[in-house]
């Protein structure tokens, strides 16, 4: 294997649906074909099939109903053939902690007793749910908590809508029959900003995707979706055109040397070929504009050189610059740029035209903030020489 291409080596596997636990297929995080496909299977009249997928997505979508039991528009019969034959599965729950800023997270145990983390953060008039789509992650960024992780497997679809629906279980919510539907959405925005790189388990991604924003369910629009990519150029345009959702880049740096140490995948597609891949971006346009996240390591990446360079690169596409001071973890061969260097380099980036929020960490008290995520699965970590050697320091 060439250095090149080590770290994008794609070794992973999926689960598969039926588990071995049960024996039952879990409806949850099935499109709407695989749905009825698996209805008429287990001996749904084709004719009924239409009816009966829509009346069981809105139970399980919409009502947030987790027992066939309660499908009250369904025979005894069908309820108990359903029973029979199929499970709403959701992950387990291991541990949900909430920092003292609201933000709330949850450590996930999926099938094979792997773990994953699913962070909710609550803002004025909004909330948005960070959604894992591995178990730890193929790629190694030298400054990121889950590239040192080992372990590595993609999560099914129904594994990535479970986080969604374990989320508004929690939080509690769903309609009440009767009810007035709130107007604000505890869960309004979804990224896909936890453990993994989405690109790499695209399939999962995008049909978890599609359930998560189907009409007659959770109902989230498409542009409440963001992928964050670590750069997999070749998947890029898919996710305009299969998911249609915003897109966020792991950019980090201005120089392919600097950037070659920090995402290892720029090795395989550099920073011309990832730029050159989002100008083509099928859904760009300045309303849904490209999000550059650019975290701040202390005498890495943080000058005013890398400032100028970076608007210089992005030049022509439409983007905001997420500024993200970097989030200690145990052993990290990083540390975060002081303050004012954040600010010095947020000022150079607003003089050339683009906002340049700078991302207060939330949730670091718990370990929740980006970057921090690592599942106790794998708690054995590298050395912080080890880590130091990977990343060339
Ligand atoms: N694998 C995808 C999505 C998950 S990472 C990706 O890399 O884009 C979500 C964001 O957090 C990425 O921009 C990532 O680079 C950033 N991040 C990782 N470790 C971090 C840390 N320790 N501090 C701050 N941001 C970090
Ligand atoms: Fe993977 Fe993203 Fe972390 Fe890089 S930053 S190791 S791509 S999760």
């Amino acid at each position: 294997m060439t250095e090149a291409n080590a770290p994008v080596t794609q070794d992973v596997l999926t689960i598969p649906r039926k588990l071995p636990e049960t024996g039952k297929v879990n409806l949850v995080g099935l499109t709407r074909e695989q749905l009825r496909d698996a209805l008429i299977e287990a001996g749904t009249p084709e004719k009924q099939a239409k009816m009966r997928l829509g009346q069981v997505w809105q139970w399980i979508y919409y009502w947030g109903v987790r027992d066939f039991a309660q499908m009250t528009n369904l025979s005894k019969d069908y309820r108990a053939l359903l029973t029979e034959k199929f499970e709403i599965g959701l992950p387990e729950i291991v541990t949900r902690q909430v920092s003292e800023d609201g933000t709330r997270k949850y450590l996930l145990r999926i099938a094979g007793g792997h773990e994953v983390e699913t962070v909710y953060i609550p803002e004025e008039g909004r909330g948005t749910l960070c959604v894992s789509s591995q178990v730890g992650c193929t790629l190694t960024c030298t400054f990121c908590h889950t590239g040192t992780q080992k372990l590595v497997r993609n999560l099914t679809a129904g594994e990535i809508v479970g986080q969604v629906l374990v989320a508004r279980d929690d939080l509690g919510e769903w309609p009440e029959p009767g009810q007035p539907k709130p107007e604000e959405r505890l869960v309004s925005n979804v990224v896909l900003m936890g453990m993994g790189e989405p690109l790499y388990n695209f399939d999962n991604v995008r049909d978890a995707m599609q359930v998560v924003m189907d009409g007659e369910g959770i109902s989230l629009s498409r542009r409440r979706i963001t992928l964050s990519t670590s750069g997999v150029v070749p998947m890029i345009a898919r996710a305009a055109e299969e998911i249609g959702c915003l897109l966020a880049i792991s950019f980090h740096a201005t120089t392919n040397e600097t950037r070659d140490k920090l995402v290892p995948i720029n090795k395989k597609w550099n920073i011309a070929e990832l730029l050159q891949a989002l100008r083509d971006y099928p859904r760009l346009s300045n309303s849904e504009r490209i999000t550059f996240e650019y975290v701040m390591l202390k005498g890495v990446n943080d000058s005013d050189d890398d400032a100028r360079r970076l608007v210089k690169l992005i030049r022509g596409i439409p983007a905001k610059i997420n500024l993200i001071p970097f989030n200690e973890w145990p052993g990290a061969p990083y540390q975060r740029s002081d303050w004012e260097r954040i600010e010095a380099f947020a000022d150079i980036i607003y003089k050339a035209g683009y906002a340049s929020p700078i991302r207060t960490p939330r949730g670091e008290d718990i370990m929740a903030a980006c970057g921090q995520l690592k599942s106790a699965t794998e708690r054995a970590r590298k050395s912080k020489a080890q880590i130091a050697a990977e990343a060339g320091l």
